[in-house]
């Protein structure tokens, strides 16, 4: 690793702090919500109506409140508290969370620490909640979101320092919306606080850090499922070239549950997508390829006698797991056998939760995969943003 560490001792301390720890995520993005029920799950919340505090009210009750119009109507159980174009519930304490049940459209309870605000969308046909949550414990509940449960300390470490580093790099994608990240797959996925104590454990042990290339410029943390035994440079499967996307060789994911997978496609539609293919020279026949491995290494291009396929289009169009495959031919049939699943860029996967098995650090995870990145705190970087 880089040793940035004196540099940035010395500019934490530089470092502005306002806000900067506090993320403004919207909440329940792909639903329609018209009508919800809020109540707080620890710790007390502070209600305002357009700016006002609110005071006659239980602040352990249960709060409804429903589009009505172009405003939204508040009620506990016993009360109308009245039409409002903007409610905030703001938490009294730290630690506080709370617990979010869509009515109209139904939905499962949801919990999330923090405030919320809620406003109408701009279409005004919904409400738009925006959870206003520290930083960590929002990278908390996307690794839980995101990569389920039962793997390992170290590999959730991982994940929450990509999940960080997507963030930071993405901070601007909705604000013209009126918050800075969605709760949907289009960003991260969001679908909770975190519960699960390994996850909080790695959040919180590795808080603040991000990947940085070595401008300082906050990574694109491709990842993907299996790389089959080799990852893919960036620039053979997106055309974009980047310093720390470029192949290497992963024995660790070898033997995963995504490591091979097989397919048959018969001889005559292999042949007619060869032709297809063939769009060069109109009425030839095209070479008839019937045999291509990968034996020694990745290839970028199927090519034989004039004709040249990326192998991406390959995978696109047969919507095969991987471009690392080799094809022969079998009867009246081509026999597709493969390596790994997915784009093969960036991290692998499989091959990351094995080397965490086999108690290699998240440090030396991480840089066996990108390559010549550092890690660095957060708060280093804004300063660096600010200049
Ligand atoms: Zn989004
Ligand atoms: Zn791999």
């Amino acid at each position: 690793m880089k040793k940035f560490s004196l540099l940035f001792g010395f500019v934490i301390l530089f470092a502005i702090h306002s806000n900067a720890n506090i993320v403004n995520v919207r909440i329940l993005t792909t639903k329609v919500i018209r009508s919800f029920i809020f109540s707080p799950l620890g710790g007390n919340y502070a209600i305002y109506g357009d700016g006002v505090l609110l005071s006659d009210f239980d602040p352990t009750g249960i709060f409804q409140m429903t589009l009505e119009g172009n405003a939204i109507r508040l009620k506990t159980f016993e009360k109308d508290l009245g039409r409002f174009y903007n409610i905030k519930m703001i938490s009294r304490e730290p630690e506080a969370s709370f617990k979010i049940k869509s009515i109209n459209p139904q939905s499962k309870v949801r919990t999330y620490d923090g405030n919320v605000e809620v406003k109408l969308h701009t279409d005004n046909l919904q409400l738009l909640l925006v959870n206003s949550v520290d930083l960590e414990d929002y990278i908390a509940g996307v690794v839980e979101s995101e990569g389920g449960r039962g793997s390992n300390l170290e590999y959730y470490k991982i994940q929450a320092i990509l999940c960080r580093t997507y963030l930071l790099a993405h901070l601007n994608r909705h604000i013209q919306e009126g918050f800075e990240i969605c709760d949907d797959v289009h960003c991260q996925a969001y679908a909770s606080k975190a519960s699960e104590d390994d996850i909080i454990q790695a959040v919180l042990a590795t808080k603040g850090q991000v990947v940085v290339d070595n401008n300082l410029n906050l990574i694109t943390a491709a990842f993907h499922s299996n790389c089959g035994g080799e990852t893919c440079n960036s620039e053979d499967v997106w055309a974009i070239s980047k310093s720390y996307l470029k192949s290497v060789k992963d024995t660790f994911c070898t033997s995963q549950s995504q490591a091979h997978w097989q397919r048959d496609i018969s001889l005559e539609d292999w042949k007619s997508y060869l032709q297809l293919k063939q769009n060069n020279s109109k009425g030839k026949t095209p070479p008839m390829i019937t045999s291509f491995n990968q034996a020694y290494g990745r290839a970028v291009y199927l090519e034989d006698k004039g004709l040249k396929i990326p192998l991406k289009n390959i995978r696109n169009d047969f919507k095969l797991k991987s471009t690392f495959f080799s094809i022969e031919q079998i009867g009246d049939s081509i026999k597709f056998k493969g390596r790994g699943y997915g784009h093969g860029v960036g991290l692998c996967q499989e091959g990351a939760m094995e080397m965490a098995r086999q108690k290699y650090s998240y440090e030396y995870i991480l840089h066996y995969y990108y390559k010549d990145v550092s890690l660095v705190d957060v708060s280093a970087l804004s300063y660096f943003r600010q200049e």
